[in-house]
């Protein structure tokens, strides 16, 4: 075996093995600024960015993901340690989890 055959990259065997699904490779590749649950929160002054997956109405896709949520009703939902968490993860360039959910799919 070659030097240059000795990394699994440069195979083209051991690259053909590797199997990965569309929606996985979408995930894989992705960032939250394409997800669907990384939404707008208004707040008083300010609209930031945060992930609503946390919430079951949201999460489970039992209820369309709005663009725009109101700070307050978030307050009602989870309170403020819930907004701080969403907000926490309101990042949109990180890399996509694995909850991913393109906002190009249909719904
Ligand atoms: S990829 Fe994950 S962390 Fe990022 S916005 Fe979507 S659900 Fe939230």
């Amino acid at each position: 075996m070659s030097a240059k055959s000795s990394r699994p990259g440069d195979n083209k065997l051991w690259g053909g093995h590797r199997l990965l699904l569309p929606e996985m490779r979408e995930k894989a590749v992705g960032f939250c600024g394409e997800c669907r649950f990384l939404v707008q929160i208004q707040g008083r002054e300010e609209v930031r960015l945060g992930c609503v997956v946390s919430l079951q109405r949201y999460g489970s896709l039992q209820r369309r993901v709005p663009e725009k949520l109101h700070a307050l009703e978030l307050l009602r939902l989870v309170g403020r340690e819930g907004i701080e968490e969403i907000l926490k993860r309101g990042r949109p360039e990180a890399q996509a989890c694995g909850l991913f959910q393109s906002r190009n799919q249909g719904f």
